[in-house]
């Protein structure tokens, strides 16, 4: 079951080994249990939005 892919978790860039992937995206286990804990849904969705696009930004800076 090992695979090559990228486990540095998105939002907190930690090496989780546990964890979903998102758009080929890597979130650890802990940072979806923070997104899930967020109360409404749709802020949920736009807080990882949020997150992925800093990633985003600081891999084209
Ligand atoms: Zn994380």
């Amino acid at each position: 079951m090992t695979e090559q892919e990228d486990h540095s978790c998105i939002v907190c860039g930690h090496e989780e080994e546990r964890g979903i992937f998102i758009f080929r995206s890597f979130v650890c286990h802990r940072c979806e249990q923070e997104i899930i804990k967020t109360d409404a849904s749709e802020d949920r969705y736009h807080f990882f939005i949020r997150q992925m696009r800093r990633i985003w930004l600081k891999q084209n800076a």
